[in-house]
């Protein structure tokens, strides 16, 4: 407690946001979600990757995906910022009636706050796929070189360990 009664504002830290869409324009769906992250309160944009198209994961006869990662330093707790990107998925015509893993205009992941580990139904922390996916991977050691994983692991060795295909880095 601060002296004045009020909990101590924590530190922030960085987060990690996965970003990625493959309906309704989703270079367009993924350059208003970067606006709508720096909204956020508590939060200020630092870094975003370039965009990447790769191929889809799950149900066949998708749409590719546009995917980029987006850095953020956060005062918000972990769920608070779930919370804030469920929001921004949903201001984005989101529908999580579908397919597991089926197409849709926006998804942001939470890949990793800070160095916290977690395990609760609502959520999973560092994101459970992070280290199985290049779309992931790729634009996260584009804007932390050398970040080392929760696990001891850098991005660039999970990235080597990982199927790279039809990954291609665009122009935006
Ligand atoms: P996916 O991203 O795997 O395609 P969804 O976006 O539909 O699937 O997310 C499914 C659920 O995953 C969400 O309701 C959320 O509570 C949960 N979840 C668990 N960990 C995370 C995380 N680190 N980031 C985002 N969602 C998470
Ligand atoms: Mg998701």
């Amino acid at each position: 407690m601060s002296p004045a009664g009020r909990p101590a504002t924590p530190a922030p830290v960085t987060a990690f946001i996965g970003l990625g869409s493959n309906l309704e324009d989703p270079e367009a769906q993924l350059r208003a979600a970067l606006l709508e992250l720096a909204e956020l309160p508590d939060t200020r944009l630092i870094a975003r990757s370039p965009f990447y198209r790769s191929a889809p994961v799950g149900p066949p006869g998708q749409p590719d995906y546009i995917n980029a990662v987006a850095a953020l330093d956060t005062r918000l707790q972990p769920q608070e910022l779930l919370a804030g990107l469920q929001a921004i998925e949903q201001a984005h015509g989101r529908r999580r009636a579908g397919l597991r893993w089926g197409p849709r205009t926006l998804d942001l992941d939470l890949l990793l706050h800070g160095d916290q580990a977690l395990s609760t139904p609502a959520l999973t922390l560092p994101h459970p796929r992070l280290t199985e996916r290049a779309f992931v991977l790729r634009p996260l050691a584009d804007i932390a070189p050398g970040l080392v994983l929760p696990d001891g692991t850098t991005v660039e060795t999970h990235l080597r360990r990982c199927p790279q295909g039809g990954l291609v880095r665009l122009e935006t």
